[in-house]
């Protein structure tokens, strides 16, 4: 197994998100805007990553938070808030409108925004942004792999399979319960994106331990003896799970451990804070 590191490289914006945003970051810097918005929950390792970007390249971010504003800020608001991110934040119920245009719309009126960026970055210039990733898979292995990658939006898996050929197989693992029509969204970003990508891809939908940001007493024993034998930190939201995507394929025959595979460690540990049983 070779383990991507992408944790260790972005400074404050590390993991998959330093790809993701920066044709957004491009895209902005280009136009001239100034204030950026995006959504996310307490925990938002996208919103973390869009504070931590925003603020060297000066501009003005603001997250719109699900939920009322809690007493005591979790740390990844308080670290996005002391970098410079406006934190708004909406009720539940509003924060489901977060796809809908006459509410982005009427948000970023209200918040003077000239750019919105969708939660977790989802899109296809993010897709765009994740070329470069396969190409260092690729320069790694010119022959072919297996990839295997957390998925929230499935924004980084639909970039991988866009830009790789059909020698790689990118096994993409669920970080949520009930994520249907993900796959639709992910083929339709792979078509568009239109670079000749023809890697294999799909879903493992059977390892979010209960769903996002859920855990369970394997998930645990297998992260913490990981960090102890390999030294490897991980997080249970989505390196965790893809860890234990591998580890029980590897188990079952279903893969040979004789076949090149590349974990993609996509980062997130700041949200490692939210777990006590990882101190
Ligand atoms: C955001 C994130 C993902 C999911 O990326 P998508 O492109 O939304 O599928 C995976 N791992 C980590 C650590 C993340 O922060």
């Amino acid at each position: 197994m070779t383990v991507l590191r992408l944790d260790r490289s972005g400074g404050l914006a590390p993991g998959n998100k330093q790809f993701k945003l920066a044709p957004h970051l491009a895209a902005i810097a280009a136009a001239g805007h100034r204030r950026v918005l995006s959504f996310g929950g307490a925990w938002s390792n996208h919103l973390h990553a869009l504070a931590a970007a925003g603020q060297p390249a000066g501009l003005r971010t603001v997250g719109v938070i699900r939920g009322e504003r809690p007493a005591a800020l979790s740390p990844t608001l308080a670290e996005a808030s002391a970098w410079g991110m406006q934190l708004h934040f909406v009720s539940r119920s509003d924060y489901r409108r977060r796809h809908e245009p006459g509410f982005i719309a009427s948000l970023a009126g209200q918040l003077e925004i000239d750019y919105v960026i969708p939660e977790g970055g989802a899109g296809p210039l993010a897709v765009a942004g994740c070329r470069p990733l396969a190409e260092m898979i690729a320069a790694r292995f010119p022959a072919g792999a297996r990839i295997v990658v957390g998925v929230g939006t499935g924004t980084t898996l639909a970039g991988l399979a866009a830009a790789l050929p059909a020698s790689f197989c990118v096994d993409g693992v669920l970080a949520l319960r009930g994520a249907g029509a993900l796959a639709d969204s992910i083929a339709a970003w792979v078509e568009a994106a239109g670079t000749g990508g023809s890697a294999r891809w799909r879903l493992h939908d059977n390892f979010h331990c209960g769903g996002f940001a859920r855990s369970n007493a394997r998930l645990q024993t297998l992260m913490l003896g990981s960090e102890r034998e390999l030294g490897l930190p991980l997080e249970p939201v989505y390196t965790g799970k893809v860890l234990l995507a591998l580890h029980s394929m590897l188990a079952s025959g279903a893969w040979s451990a004789r076949d090149p595979v590349v974990l993609v460690h996509t980062g997130g540990l700041q949200g490692r804070r939210g777990y006590p049983w990882l101190d």
